[in-house]
């Protein structure tokens, strides 16, 4: 007779460990509190503009994620590798394009002319792309343990460039304002960012987990059950017990690690604020009473974003940065945010419509420097999610493979 499992909590982690363990002949069960699959991955749908639950991208340089997510059938479509960088006083405001050079050779000429650095920051940058690119994925994360921004400044970039540039990019990315994530993360991430592209799917990000969930053939998902794990085999679901061979629990048990938080607002304007389909980075980020982190157009990559003749821009403000401020509430965050960019785009921004302003508390998990130095050798065998692994698409679906396969060693 074959075993059975459960997996508690159907976001990708989840997801994937169910497929997983059916490839190993177990009969499993799946636990999902909410009325949906996905977890984190979810996208609503607003007079016919899809938002995703906080901005959202794919890395397709992410390797264990690109063979496990098909991008093509998702019909995934990419941001423009590099980013534009908007400056502004109550008075001008000024935009660069900051292009990848070994991907858009001619753009990247021209922008390391722009001005926007000095040509030694820009050849910095060159440089740790080329030693990051050569540096094996294992090999990052066997490096020794700083900051990021300790990491940024030990390779001789300047001050401002780091506010200016990695800030609002990489706090954008880490959803922190410090650049205190581990810098094996960092290089990690800068290293997918240069091989691959930022997509997003064509229906939404939920189609990444649901994409999973077809994946499976005999999996009995139950929504709305919230599940508690009693023992190493006995689970409580609604009052009942019940009890597997196997289970694996995909989610924060403790509650405690997937603590930094996100605010994402979504507008309808009539038109894409922007030329070209980049991410734009505040250089402004720094400053007192700065806010956004980075906005972007995600119709402008995949049009069934928005309705016709329409279009959806998502702004970024990391958690931390609004708490500075003291801005709680979403209509204190919402005028702040609409106050900067007024300074942005002076004469647009009267015709757009706030969508959507959207609070993520926990959003990706808070993780100390140390526990990157074990990444695959963590001691709760029956544990997967982000926040056992790291925090992105990528250390989810790793997660899901570790646990699948130190659960199996211990029932065989
Ligand atoms: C706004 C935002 C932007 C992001 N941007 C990116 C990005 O650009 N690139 C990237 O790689 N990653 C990004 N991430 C991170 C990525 O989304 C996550 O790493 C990934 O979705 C985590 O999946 P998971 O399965 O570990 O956890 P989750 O998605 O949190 O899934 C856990 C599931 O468990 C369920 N659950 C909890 N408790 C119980 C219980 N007792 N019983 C039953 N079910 C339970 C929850 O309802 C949930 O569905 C972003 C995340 C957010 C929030």
């Amino acid at each position: 007779m074959s075993k059975n499992a459960a997996v508690v909590g159907a976001g990708i982690s989840g997801l994937h460990a169910c497929y997983l363990l059916e490839q190993q002949g177990y009969r499993v069960d799946l636990f999902e509190r909410s009325d949906k699959i996905g977890g984190r991955m979810s996208s609503d749908r607003k007079s016919g503009f899809i938002l995703d639950r906080g901005f959202h991208v794919m890395q397709t340089g992410y390797p264990i994620a690109s063979e496990i997510i098909d991008y093509e059938a998702m019909g995934c479509k990419a941001f423009e590798p590099g980013a534009l960088i908007i400056a502004s006083t109550p008075t001008k405001r000024k935009i660069w394009r900051f292009s990848d050079p070994f991907r858009r050779p001619i753009k990247g000429l021209f922008g390391v002319f722009n001005l926007f650095t000095s040509p030694l920051n820009l050849l910095r940058v060159g440089i740790m792309r080329l030693n990051i690119s050569r540096t094996k994925d294992d090999e990052l994360f066997s490096e020794g343990s700083q900051t990021t921004i300790d990491y940024l400044r030990s390779k001789g970039f300047s001050e401002p460039f780091i506010q200016r540039f990695f800030r609002p990019l990489f706090g954008g990315i880490f959803l922190e304002s410090e650049l205190r994530t581990d810098s094996r993360m960092f290089k990690f991430v800068f290293k997918n960012m240069s091989r691959g592209n930022m997509v997003l799917p064509e229906n939404g990000i939920s189609d990444c987990p649901n994409q999973l969930f077809q994946r499976l053939e005999s999996t009995n998902l139950k929504l709305n059950a919230d599940a508690e794990v009693v023992s190493d085999n006995g689970l409580l679901v609604d009052g009942e017990q019940h009890s597997y061979d196997v289970i694996i629990r995909a989610f924060d048990s403790e509650q405690s690690q997937i603590t930094r938080d996100v605010w994402t607002l979504y507008f309808a304007a009539p038109e894409s604020p922007l030329k070209e389909k980049y991410i734009m980075l505040n250089s402004n980020i720094n400053e007192e009473n700065a806010l956004i982190s980075h906005l972007a157009v995600p119709s402008d990559i995949q049009p069934t974003y928005a309705p016709e003749n329409q279009s959806l821009i998502a702004v970024t403000v990391v958690g931390e940065d609004a708490r500075k401020q003291s801005l709680t509430d979403k209509k204190a965050v919402e005028n702040s945010v609409i106050a900067e960019l007024t300074k942005w785009f002076p004469e647009k921004i009267s015709t757009w419509r706030t969508l959507d302003v959207q609070y993520i508390q926990s959003a990706l998990p808070e993780l100390p420097l140390s526990h990157y130095d074990n990444l695959d050798t963590i001691s709760n065998t029956d544990r997967c999610g982000d926040h056992t692994y790291h925090g992105s698409v990528e250390g989810a679906l790793i997660s899901a493979q570790l646990a699948v396969s130190r659960v199996l060693k211990n029932d065989a």
